[in-house]
């Protein structure tokens, strides 16, 4: 049944251009397609929407991640629980427990075959991707292969684990939703995530099971220019050219869009999916390690430990060489017992770093170039991301639109999270704010091939979608009976030189003289740019069951599944940590406070008879030993236990004195004290 691989004979090749827009669902399977975004006004878009409930925003970086939510027409870019308002998009593994964030990243130098970082590099991408395995040989710790996709492997209890990036990137997501759950003090389950604009289909469906995995229903992934484009345009009237240029950790993304009144239209994009802040630490660890190599004859680029240190303080300096001139960089006893003590000039990390500063301008003039606009016209040029704070970039930059100042008004690192809290805003309809619905255009042309290895297309790029456009085929040999339907994304005439999505073979088409069947092929693409691909044989009455190979990746349901088990498994495992500490804060509270009443001064001096404090210091002295013996190896409930013998003998002796009850909760704990202090 299947098609010949190859044979041009079971290609089909275009009818008469024939567009209908009746159409029949005769398959539905997801292909590849990357989008860019438009947006549209509230009015426009679907009116009927019930309660969602609070829907956040989540920029998803590839280094540092942040969180934001619309209130009462407001944008609040939520601070995590060290009062950082963007956090690592890191995850650590150590024999206690598992670490996010700032306490992932700010161990990372100790412990780098377990800290994972940088999994955005990897998410929905095969192993043998050549990003796959250069980013593998620049990362700390095992990327290894898994029938095809790259896992982490981390050493857990001596015990290796391997994970997926979905779960990696779930564990970032995990810790985003607490952050505003904490701050909103309720559960959050509805979130807009943003990706960069070139992500592929398979990288946004797995940054949507990420999601999934992290019990959040991703309502809508949106690209990060576009939500920057939002932040800035929010408050903005008339109409306006503005360039999006966004320098983070890892990506580079460049959107040309138009905003007039409330609605945004993106009118080109492009970028490097490879460039950013660690491509310009990556230059100056190089320049570090070789003066190292030829200072002291020691050679560390193999010690992760070393070059996990190095890293941080490079990336500490290269911020500080935004704002001065010159920084020192010294890590004491760095490698082998040497410290390394230098100083790095802007001028120097301007020069290792000259290529790919000037590597930023060729997206800004291929945008200009895809939209046929000239660079006099862009009206606003809006800065985001980390990176794009480097002098040097600005400069360029400023260089290329003959000194046009640019717009620096949004904080670089929040824009994109700003922009996602908005659309989540909207989407709830609890942002207070009627705004705009985002829709997304298909910034690359989709069609499938046809006789010869022509890519024939069915949807234009920068398409508005969702949308579903469908054209009719015909045979291209007589009596045959099979078509090979192959999805294609790209500019160029050969299907050979765009990038496959997906195909199937359509069977059971009536023989018939060639040119006479009528084969419709629809392509739709859903507002989170999943792209569709069906194709109906208008004259046999017979369905035939269509699939398309996936080979995108993507985890299985089963997976999906398991991960979502393993992510509760870890709240679990997290809960019972945090259960621990808080009871040993609280057997320790006891034990200081009563001892504390018994000496000189303390509340029961002068009011308890000499029995009562006898017996109290005595409880006191047994729980302090038992806590020094076993309190590292103790349970939360052995620590519980241990408070409750504790409180039973001190709390009637204190009550006596008038003291308080001797048990409060963890000095530190926050909320948790009003619980605990009302045994
Ligand atoms: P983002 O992914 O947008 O949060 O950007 C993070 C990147 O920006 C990291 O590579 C940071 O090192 C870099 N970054 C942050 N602040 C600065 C700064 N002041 N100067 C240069 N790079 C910075």
């Amino acid at each position: 049944m299947a098609a010949t691989p190859g044979s041009p004979a079971r290609r089909p090749r275009p009818a008469a251009a024939k567009r209908r827009s009746v159409w029949t669902a005769v398959l539905v399977a997801a292909a590849s397609i990357a989008t860019a975004t438009v947006a549209v006004s509230a009015a426009a878009a679907d009116a009927e929407k019930p309660p969602v409930g609070t829907v956040i925003g989540i920029d998803l970086g590839t280094t540092y991640s942040c969180v934001g939510v619309m209130r009462n027409g407001h944008v609040e870019i939520i601070a995590n629980d060290q009062g950082n308002r963007i956090t690592p998009s890191y995850v650590a593994f150590t024999p206690e427990e598992r670490l996010i964030g700032d306490a992932a990243k700010n161990q990372a130098a100790m412990n780098p075959s377990n800290t994972v970082f940088d999994v955005k590099r990897l998410i929905g991408r095969k192993f043998s991707d050549p990003t796959v395995q250069r980013d593998k040989k620049l990362l700390p710790f095992s990327v290894v292969n898994k029938d095809g996709k790259p896992m982490v492997e981390v050493s857990v209890n001596n015990a290796k684990k391997v994970m997926s990036p979905e779960e990696v990137s779930a564990m970032v997501l995990t810790k985003m939703k607490k952050t505003a759950e904490e701050y909103l003090g309720k559960e959050v389950t509805n979130a807009v995530v943003t990706v960069p604009a070139y992500f592929t289909d398979a990288q946004r469906q797995a940054t949507k099971d990420a999601g999934q995995i992290a019990g959040l229903n991703v309502m809508r992934i949106i690209n990060e220019p576009t939500a920057a484009a939002i932040a800035y345009g929010l408050n903005k009237k008339g109409e306006k050219n503005i360039l999006v240029f966004d320098l983070g950790g890892g990506t580079f993304d460049v959107s040309l869009l138009t905003i007039e009144d409330d609605v945004f239209e993106v009118l080109a994009t492009n970028g490097d999916t490879h460039l950013g802040g660690e491509d310009f630490d990556q230059r100056v660890m190089d320049y570090f390690i070789k003066l190292f190599k030829r200072k002291y004859n020691k050679d560390m680029s193999a010690d992760k430990r070393s070059v996990g240190k190095l890293r941080r303080e490079v990336e500490k300096a290269k911020r500080a060489l935004s704002s001065q001139t010159q920084v020192r960089v010294e890590i004491e006893s760095l490698f082998d017992g040497q410290d390394l003590s230098e100083t790095l000039t802007r001028a120097r990390f301007e020069e290792l770093n000259s290529d790919l500063f000037r590597k930023t301008l060729k997206p800004v003039e291929k945008v200009l170039k895809d939209a046929g606009m000239s660079k006099a016209k862009v009206d606003e040029i809006v800065m985001v991301g980390g990176s794009s704070r480097i002098p040097k970039v600005q400069e360029l930059l400023r260089g290329y639109f003959d000194g046009k100042e640019l717009n620096k008004g949004v904080n670089p690192d929040e824009a994109v999270a700003f922009g996602a809290a908005v659309q989540g805003g909207i989407l709830s309809n609890e942002g207070g704010s009627a705004g705009v619905v985002l829709l997304d255009v298909a910034p690359l042309s989709l069609g499938i091939e046809t006789v010869g290895g022509v890519m024939s297309k069915i949807i234009e790029r920068n398409t508005v979608i969702p949308t579903r456009k469908t054209q009719t085929f015909t045979t291209y040999q007589d009596k045959q009976t099979t078509v090979s339907i192959q999805v294609y994304e790209g500019e160029r005439a050969m299907t050979k030189d765009n990038r496959q999505l997906g195909k199937f073979d359509l069977n059971g088409i009536p023989a018939a003289a060639r040119g006479t069947p009528q084969i419709e092929v629809t392509f739709e693409v859903d507002a989170n740019g999943i792209l569709a691909v069906s194709a109906e044989d208008k004259a046999s009455s017979a369905k035939e069951a269509i699939t398309i190979t996936n080979d995108k990746g993507r985890l299985s349901k089963e997976e999906i599944e398991r991960m979502v088990k393993e992510a509760e498994e870890f709240a679990d495992a997290d809960a019972e940590v945090k259960r621990k500490v808080e009871g040993k804060n609280s057997l320790e509270t006891a034990i200081f406070s009563a001892k504390a009443a018994v000496e000189e001064g303390g509340s029961l001096v002068d009011k308890a008879s000499e029995e009562d404090k006898e017996s109290l210091k005595a409880a006191v002295k047994e729980a302090q030993e038992w806590l020094d013996e076993s309190g590292e190896d103790a349970t939360a409930d052995d620590l519980e236990a241990k408070l409750k013998d504790l409180q039973e003998i001190v709390q009637p002796i204190m009550a006596k004195g008038g003291a308080a009850g001797g048990g409060s909760g963890a000095a530190q704990g926050g909320e948790e004290d009003d619980t605990k202090e009302e045994l």
